[in-house]
């Protein structure tokens, strides 16, 4: 994965990253370094984030977070139907329980954003080998921590009170090929507008590198299938995100901030495509335009504070 002139064609953050990485350790980027990396880890502009365009994600005011206020003693707690507690009050501790809090509050925001509606959209966190994922037939803007299931990596329910989302394959595919820590799928307004039309979206902005490179276009499929989330997977390799044909986004990275954040940047580039259109054919940086970038926030740390000099 080393970036050179030769191959400047194709620099992604992920080529960043590693470079970043082999910059810091003395180690030799074409020797693989990173190589062990899940392809979730979203590259240099997003690692030394949060990316610029990115709202942080936390503290999320919104109807779902009555349901944050879990007794203390069940934070943590491992094991479906675990009876904890004294005398004649028993709570059951839920499985992945910060996981699915996080999940209640992601789902919110992104209704809140308008970047789902209804029960469209999914979200999902990997905890090990374990996968906490909101309902099928849920409504994201009002979920509870309980309802969100919980699967190992082949898709068996190990908890929660609903099943798992009709787009469980395609997350797990994600974690599977991708070793991603958390993938947000949404119906996103102008992500989803652009899917219906686009083969691929260019890189008419370099703020959309910290993706990894022009965002590909998966061909239309029937949601929940296996042809989907196949298409789906292939259109995200050394992405971090990707449109689905007709349908929708995806986006992944190694925990919930940044795969919302990627969302987010995502829909941002769409809709900047969607403006641009509207008054003339957007320009696609070039690849040495792209490689300038590449070097520059190698160079300048854009993207990260930085102590006044002196
Ligand atoms: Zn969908």
């Amino acid at each position: 994965m080393a970036v050179g002139a030769a191959d400047v064609h194709d620099v992604t953050a992920l080529e960043v990253a590693d470079q970043d990485r082999a910059a810091r350790s003395g180690l030799d980027p074409a020797g693989g370094v990173g190589a062990g990396d899940p392809r979730g880890d979203l590259g240099l502009l997003v690692e030394r984030s949060p990316h610029p365009l990115a709202k942080p994600f936390g503290g999320v005011i919104c109807d779902g977070d009555e349901h944050l206020q879990l007794a203390p003693h069940d934070r943590g707690r491992v094991g479906s139907n675990l009876n904890v507690g004294a005398g004649s009050s028993y709570i059951t501790a839920m499985q992945l329980v910060r996981e699915r809090e996080r999940i209640v509050a992601a789902a919110c925001r992104l209704a809140g954003d308008g970047q789902v509606t209804g029960t469209a959209g999914n979200v999902s966190v990997r905890a090990g080998s374990l996968v906490a994922v909101t309902p099928t037939g849920g409504a994201l803007g009002s979920l509870t921590p309980e309802q969100v299931a919980v699967v190992d990596l082949d898709g068996e329910q190990v908890d929660g009170e609903l099943r798992p989302t009709s787009e469980l394959g395609l997350h797990l595919g994600v974690y599977r090929r991708y070793g991603a820590g958390a993938v947000v799928h949404t119906h996103a307004p102008y992500a989803t507008s652009l899917s219906c039309v686009l083969d691929e979206l260019p890189v008419i902005h370099y703020h959309l590198l910290a993706l990894g490179g022009p965002i590909r276009v998966a061909p239309y499929a029937t949601f929940g299938t296996d042809e989907l989330a196949e298409a789906t997977l292939d259109a995200l390799e050394d992405r971090a995100a990707a449109l689905m044909g007709s349908h929708g986004a995806i986006a992944h990275g190694p925990d919930l901030d940044t795969a919302m954040a990627q969302s987010a940047l995502l829909e941002w580039g769409c809709a900047l495509y969607w403006r641009a259109s509207a008054i003339g054919t957007p320009r696609a940086l070039d690849p040495e335009q792209r490689m300038a970038v590449v070097n520059a926030v190698i160079e300048r740390g854009y993207g990260t504070t930085q102590a006044r000099a002196g």
